[in-house]
């Protein structure tokens, strides 16, 4: 059986040795296709695979069609939006995700962001501190939490928001105050954290309203997804609040227009690099290659996405 490893952005040596070690160790093939440029080379090379390994590579509904033998994709990371879910189930193909593995890279990165914000974006001019400040968080995932914690030594005053945890203790545990409704999250924010994934029903839902019922000289803090921003809605309020700050991983569609209306008050990176450090791509690497072979000789689903 044949693992794909695709990736246009590769994955570090390190990894990939790692990640051969774990396949061929299980008595399975991989093949590599690294810094591809076209869609056709991925085509041509999942054509005859059982298993492919992705990062932020597009796994369309033509890629599966052209994928005849394939039983599971896994994207080494945590978002799988690039991966077409509905054209994997319909031929009974596994997805899944390796949750937690870059958690704390983006959870620094989302602090950096903060620090970077407060301090004018390392300009002259006087800054503010985080210290004291009431850190929101918008989903209390793998990141959310970590991002949690990293703001509470840094002595912020932390409050988070995630309907899908019913278990108070969660957060008790990690004395983080949950909050009832996304309304009251925002409106008590000096700094708001997102980490809300990509779905149909965030798409979009971060807009006008929301920036608005911020508190004065309030940073929005995007490490999650551009899509879940309405762009035209926050570039409205920002445009109506000068105290208003947003700085993101990745750049929104409309950055000219941000980085000229906004000058220092907005930033955006101009590739995403959340979960760009050595140790979070051979975590999320070898997570990937695990957790294929563990479904392709045991068949455990575990972290499978599409259920
Ligand atoms: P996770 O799956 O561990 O956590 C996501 C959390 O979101 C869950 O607790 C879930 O209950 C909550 N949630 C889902 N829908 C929600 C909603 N409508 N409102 C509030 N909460 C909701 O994922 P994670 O590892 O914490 O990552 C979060 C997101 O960050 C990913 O989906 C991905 O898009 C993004 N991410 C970005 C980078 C980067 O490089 N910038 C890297 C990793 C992850």
């Amino acid at each position: 059986m044949k693992v794909l490893v695709a990736t246009e952005k590769p994955f570090a040596k390190k990894a990939v040795d790692g990640i051969k070690e774990i396949i061929e160790a299980a008595g399975l093939e991989l093949v590599l296709l690294e810094k591809y440029t076209d869609k056709a080379q991925l085509l041509e090379a999942v054509a005859d695979v059982e298993g492919i390994i992705i990062r932020s590579d597009k796994v369309t509904a033509e890629v599966i069609a052209a994928a005849k033998n394939l039983k599971i994709v896994v994207r080494a990371g945590a978002g799988y939006d690039n991966v077409d879910l509905a054209a994997a189930s319909e031929r009974g193909i596994v997805v899944m995700n390796t949750p937690g593995q870059n958690s704390n890279a983006v959870a620094e990165l989302a602090l950096g962001m903060m620090v970077y914000m407060a301090r004018n974006q390392f300009n002259a001019g006087t800054g503010s501190e985080l210290q004291g400040k009431t850190l929101a968080i918008h989903a209390y995932g793998n990141v959310g939490r970590l991002v949690g914690l990293k703001g509470k030594a840094l002595g912020m005053n932390v409050i988070a928001y995630d309907p899908f945890i019913t278990d108070e203790a969660v957060f008790e545990r990690d004395g983080v105050k949950k909050m009832n409704s996304v309304a009251e999250l925002y409106a008590a924010a000096d700094y708001l954290s997102l980490h809300i994934p990509a779905t149909a029903e965030t798409k979009g839902s971060i807009g006008y309203d929301l920036a608005m019922s911020m508190p004065k000289g309030a940073t929005l803090v995007n490490t999650a997804r551009k899509e879940v921003i309405n762009e035209e809605g926050l570039m409205k309020a920002m445009e109506e609040r000068e105290d208003l700050k947003y700085i993101t991983d990745v750049a929104p569609e409309a950055k000219d227009a941000y980085a000229e209306k906004f000058g220092k008050r907005y930033f955006g990176t101009p590739k995403k690099m959340g979960a760009e450090t050595a140790e979070a791509n051979i975590n999320a690497g070898l997570a990937a290659a695990r957790q294929t072979v563990g479904y392709l000789k045991e068949g455990i689903t575990k972290f499978q996405v599409n259920k």
